[in-house]
């Protein structure tokens, strides 16, 4: 979304102030190409082995960029109940082709997991292994699992989306696991398919996935000596994108790299055992951008502000990472090519609520748009209703042709659950 026709903003022909003009603002904008460039990236630089690409639903769970990637026959990672349901939704065939992470499964969800015919659930507990030979014995079927181990792996990017050190809550201690793969041999209704692994979120480097991968594949290695016969390997997801425009790089040998690096650490496993992987933000994020009108701007002493009418509730990355968003003025540069210094904040009430903190940023006024580039994961996925403000709505491109794929809520969608 970053090409910039003469006068304007554009998504391939598509231009974004015509979108905006449509259906209003905040709103946001997805590329289906874009996504499907992504996907295809991801799966020639695993050609060579069997491998299933499943995307990570959190990243951006609308129904349209599922089923986009279901017709591509992609598998779907979920953390929850309704995280399936949406993936049924677009296409119940596609249950065979999920993993079902999260450290806080419940019985329902495990139900619904085990009726909806799922490829594999990965544990994260001794506790959610019991449960889970509870559950699948009541069914009568059988639940393939894998157990999530946690190889106290550090990987560089933010303590929030950091999860391979032994102080985080996910997965089980890599030391511990195979005696609890020894426990599940017993268990009826459970068959150990796989062993998974998940470091975290924007990681920009391979080396801490190869890490992993090395301990994963001697663990398995491990389990097939003590008797399992294991499918797969889950390696997980996480791998980063560049958010800054100021860095040049280049996402096919990125992920090309990382291809590289998991195939070196897995050995002769790598070959046999079919690989599953679980990017999100990889596919998504920059397929995607936040279109916002400017409000008002404003000078505060020496600060100077630009109010838009997105907030922190549609899109809360840089308030609560800090995280780095590219912003640009929809319309050409004009005005003399002026700049300025300034905030760009939201009407959310926190002074956390920014997208930008002293950014230099081509001079605008009232009325013009602005794009929150690189928006397209975890920015609707984690909206929320703050302010009693209406999530926006969602268009995708393809091709030529714009559509809704989600309505702006109303207000009256927000009262409508409450009883005075
Ligand atoms: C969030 C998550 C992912 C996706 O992470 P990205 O950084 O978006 O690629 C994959 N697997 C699990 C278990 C996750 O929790």
């Amino acid at each position: 979304m970053r090409p910039r026709s003469k006068d304007s903003l554009h998504c391939g022909p598509v231009k974004l102030p015509e979108l905006a003009a449509k259906w209003g603002t905040p709103l946001y904008v997805y590329s289906a190409d874009a996504i499907l460039a992504r996907f295809r990236m991801f799966a020639r630089a695993f050609a060579d082995q069997p491998h299933l690409v499943c995307y990570s639903v959190k990243a951006n769970s609308s129904l349209a960029i599922l089923k986009l990637l279901a017709d591509q026959g992609a598998g779907f990672d979920i953390v929850s109940g309704g995280e399936l349901e949406r993936v049924l939704a677009v296409k119940k065939a596609a249950a065979a082709r999920v993993v079902f992470s999260g450290v806080g499964k419940t019985a329902p969800e495990l139900d619904l997991a085990l009726r909806s015919g799922i490829r594999i659930f990965n544990v994260e507990s001794e506790g959610e292994l019991e449960l889970l030979a509870e559950r699948a014995a009541k069914q009568r079927r059988k639940a393939r699992f894998a157990l999530r181990v946690n190889p106290d792996v550090f990987a560089e990017t933010h303590p929030y989306i950091s999860t391979g050190l032994s102080a985080h809550k996910f997965g089980i201690a890599i030391s511990e696991a195979r005696a609890l793969y020894a426990r599940a041999r017993g268990m009826r209704w459970l068959e150990a398919s796989g062993v998974s692994v998940h470091i975290g979120s924007q990681i920009r480097e391979a080396g801490p996935f190869g890490a992993a991968a090395e301990r994963v594949a001697a663990l398995a290695a491990e389990l097939e000596q003590d008797g399992d016969h294991l499918r797969s390997l889950d390696l997980g997801g996480g791998l980063g994108i560049e958010y800054d425009e100021g860095t040049s790089w280049d996402p096919e040998a990125r992920v090309l790299e990382y291809a590289t690096t998991l195939r070196g650490s897995l050995g002769s496993l790598g070959g046999r055992l079919e690989l599953l992987l679980e990017p999100g933000r990889f596919l998504v994020a920059q397929a995607g951008a936040l279109l916002t009108e400017v409000l008002y701007t404003k000078q505060n002493g020496a600060k100077r502000f630009v109010i838009t009418d997105a907030g922190m509730n549609d899109l809360i990355r840089p308030s609560l990472y800090g995280a780095h968003h590219a912003i640009e003025p929809v319309a050409a540069p004009r005005r003399e090519q002026k700049t300025a210094v300034v905030d760009v904040v939201g009407p959310v009430c926190e002074s956390g609520d920014f997208f930008a903190r002293d950014r230099e940023l081509a001079a605008v006024e009232a009325g013009d748009l602005l794009a929150i580039l690189d928006a397209g994961a975890y920015g609707m996925s984690l909206a929320s209703n703050y302010n009693t403000r209406p999530r926006p709505a969602e268009v995708m491109i393809e091709g030529k042709k714009a559509r809704l794929v989600r309505k702006r809520e109303s207000i009256a969608d927000l009262l409508k659950m409450e009883r005075v």
